[in-house]
């Protein structure tokens, strides 16, 4: 039970090679999951150049708890999980019920290691980088903390909905929910019409705010957009173009793509002291100058969002329930593939076919192992 198949990304060449890896064993905060389906989000591809390889990377697990550390009271094996964003339990922000802004959140999720230094897994009896976001699940067996697993009880929720749920999903409905806190009858522009621009525009539409565009340069995304009650407009609509549709300006804008020219434009679409969010920079992000007097003159409130300021015990259970209501259809993002072709999943993200790619395990390498 410590050996899994992976998908490994290796040094000098864009594709994954499957092999197999050896698990740690596990430190009294931990657990092993048996990963049945697992998503594919921006931040895997990013990741080959932030994280050491050969590395092991895979964020948005769903599985089978199998088994715990000495310390584990919340889960036990046979529980279904989710697994999200990691964070240490220990600094301010943690113990202020914030997780998400945990002081180690960017070398628990990037370093490949666990946060004392270790690492989870080995290939060939060599250390690789685990540990990504404290799980690695783009493999058959993962080693998560507690902490950064949710008990999932709703059984109507399939696992490959619920893979899909756990990041991007997670940070565009927390973006509206949480961090803009929009009201009925509020607007919103979202740039970009990706897993976390159209759950923004889902979440708004659940929140009741009256007017919400949505703007890409992807007609099938546009579409989408379209069916859910957003305005669409093509990427490269003028700032007088989307101001046109909210009299008084938008009460938030929220940006997916990182382009300065979006960035650029907000300002002269946002509602005087309106909220500004973004979940990525335009590049190169240590030196581009934004200008921000145009901001200061809106007294705008700026927002950089992180997993959409969401406590996954608390988040999880809320877009489940929209999606029992019929409010949240995020079934429609996702594209399902099996894990052995991870490859074609992320060219279909990379193309814009795929909006929400989700791997699925084979059932016959559930529940095997040594
Ligand atoms: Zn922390
Ligand atoms: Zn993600």
């Amino acid at each position: 039970m410590n050996r899994a198949i992976a998908a490994v990304a290796i040094e000098g060449s864009p594709d994954f090679e499957f092999r197999e890896v050896r698990l740690d064993e596990l430190r009294p905060d931990e657990i092993c999951v048996r990963i049945t389906a697992t998503g594919v989000c921006r931040t895997d591809a990013e990741a080959r150049h932030l994280t050491p390889l050969p590395a092991v990377f895979g964020h948005e697990g769903v599985g089978i708890v199998e088994r715990t550390g000495k310390a584990v009271t919340r889960v036990k094996p046979g529980d279904r999980v989710a697994l999200t964003y990691p964070y240490c339990g220990a600094c301010p922000n943690c113990g202020a019920a914030r997780e998400y802004h945990c002081d180690s959140n960017l070398p628990l999720s990037f370093s490949g290691r666990r946060g004392d230094g270790s690492a989870t897994l080995f290939l060939d009896d060599n250390p690789v980088s685990g540990a990504f976001f404290q799980q690695s699940s783009f493999a058959t067996r993962a080693i998560a903390t507690e902490r950064n697993a949710t008990r999932i009880t709703d059984k109507d929720v399939p696992d490959w909905v619920l893979a899909g749920m756990t990041c991007g999903i997670m940070t565009g409905a927390g973006a509206v929910a949480n961090v803009f806190d929009l009201q009925p009858g509020q607007s919103l522009a979202v740039f970009g019409a990706g897993a976390v621009g159209l759950s923004a525009l889902l979440a708004a539409r659940v929140l009741h705010c009256e007017t919400v565009v949505v703007i890409d340069p992807h007609q099938n995304r546009r579409e989408l957009a379209a069916a859910w009650g957003a305005h669409a407009l093509n990427a490269g609509a003028s700032g007088t173009d989307i101001r046109s549709l909210a009299a008084a300006g938008f009460d938030a804008v929220l940006d997916t793509t990182g382009q300065e020219s979006v960035w650029r434009m907000v300002p002269g679409i946002l509602r005087t002291g309106g909220q500004f969010g973004a979940v990525t920079t335009p590049e190169p992000a240590d030196s581009w100058a934004l200008p921000i007097a145009p901001f200061f003159e809106r007294f705008a409130t700026l927002r950089m969002i992180i997993q959409g300021a969401s406590r996954a015990a608390e988040m999880l259970p809320r877009m489940i329930a929209w999606r029992a209501e019929g409010r949240f259809p995020v079934d429609q993002l996702i594209s399902r593939f099996p894990f052995a072709e991870i490859n074609s999943a992320f060219a279909e993200s990379a193309a814009g076919r795929a909006i929400k790619p989700v791997l699925e395990m084979p059932r016959q390498d559930q529940g095997t192992g040594e």
